[in-house]
């Protein structure tokens, strides 16, 4: 069935607020966090740890140390909590982004089970799956993704177990690989430019002849296509190959991002058919899938992201994250002296609808609404 991805009007009289069709909490996370939540109720008493966030979320995190949970590594693979203080007896829940081979091993030989409480996401399980696929038919996998995101560095470790495996973060650097392939550049570089984002043994003599493309899943869906049809079309030339034997040289791996990633970003292009003053994305700094959708809409109009309703100050003041920059900013004036002001509001995969709710009640309250919040909110019930 055809999705429908129009927003949802909030009518205020005197403010508007156009709510993506799709946004917020995926299927992956609702089920991660119901796990942890599962795991302390049922093991009072236990030493419970997370491999690092749950998700990218810092509400979410805080409640779940608040019950007591460490967490053993930051998002970027810091040890916070040394493996060596980890006894059989204790509990690791591993993440939604799933982790590597080596970790989930050192686990094991702990004696921590690392099946038990693993909510490592299907959809990104169907990426490991689709890797290990093309890694059968002697594909080299590329995986399109941050190179220090957990969920990439685990599809990574799982890629590499089977084949040939090497990251590119973006197009700029599918560029530069492509280069190894048509050999425009001189094949010993691909080692320093590919530093510490390339399998053991990887052979770019021979390991740039087949290749396929899988992704994070929080890519965005327009990137990761532009990277494989460009890689696609480098071999094609290459190779001088037609569309009957493509395949020879380059594996179809379409929809590898999951259904919540996608959802929220078509959401955000209906979205953007509005007409709107600016856009709030609400989300954790650190999420890729929210930082996609600011970037949609940044391309459109004024866009302000959010961890919180706290961060909107007033109606003169917000306070919002330069993710290009990685700083908080505070933007004076963002509200337009216009009636109705008309606001875009969506958010990530990780961010709890409540946040969302709180952020629509604040900006509301700047204003004299003709009809107040929970009415609008009934008027859907
Ligand atoms: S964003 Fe997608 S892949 Fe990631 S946890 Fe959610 S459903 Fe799973």
């Amino acid at each position: 069935m055809k999705k429908d991805f129009k927003p949802t009007l909030l009518d205020f009289g005197s403010v508007q607020i156009y709510l993506a069709r799709h946004f917020g909490f995926c299927y992956g996370v609702e089920n991660a966090i119901e796990i942890a939540f599962k795991t302390i109720d049922e093991n009072p008493g236990k030493r419970i740890f997370l491999l690092s966030e749950m998700i990218h979320n810092p509400k979410v995190n805080a409640d779940l140390t608040e019950r007591g949970i460490r967490f053993l590594q930051e998002p970027n693979g810091k040890q916070l909590i040394p493996f060596e203080e980890l006894t059989k007896d204790d509990i690791v829940i591993i993440p939604a982004f799933g982790t590597t081979l080596a970790i989930e091993e050192r686990l094991k030989a702990i004696g921590i089970s690392v099946e038990k409480y693993n909510t490592t996401c299907p959809f990104v399980e169907k990426v490991w799956n689709r890797s290990e696929q093309i890694a059968k038919k002697n594909y080299t996998v590329i995986v399109h993704g941050k190179p220090t995101h957990e969920e990439t560095r685990a599809t990574f470790s799982h890629a590499a177990a089977n084949t040939a495996t090497v990251v590119v973060n973006d197009m700029a650097d599918a560029i530069q690989l492509s280069k190894y392939i048509t050999g425009e550049k001189p094949l010993d570089e691909f080692y320093a430019e590919f530093k510490g984002r390339y399998s053991e043994n990887f052979d770019v003599t021979k390991d740039l002849q087949r290749i396929g493309v899988v992704n994070q899943t929080t890519m965005l869906a327009s990137d990761t296509q532009a990277i494989a049809d460009f890689l696609k079309t480098v071999m094609v030339s290459t190779h001088e190959l037609t569309e009957a034997n493509t395949e020879e040289r380059f594996a179809e791996t379409r929809d590898t991002l999951c259904y919540a990633t996608n959802d929220n970003q078509s959401a955000v292009y209906g979205l953007l058919q509005q007409d709107a003053n600016f856009a709030i994305v609400v989300g954790g700094y650190n999420s890729s899938n929210t930082s996609h959708l600011v970037e949609l809409c940044e391309e459109k109009l004024p866009t302000y992201f959010i961890n919180d309703a706290g961060k909107i100050i007033s109606d003169k003041t917000i306070r919002h994250f330069d993710f290009h920059h990685k700083e908080e900013l505070i933007s004076n004036d963002y509200m337009p002296e216009k009636d109705p002001v008309k606001i875009l509001i969506t958010s990530g995969a990780s961010c709890p609808d409540a946040l969302v709710e709180e952020v629509i009640r604040k900006i509301v309250s700047f204003f004299k609404p003709a009809i107040s919040v929970d009415k609008v909110v009934e008027s859907f019930a």
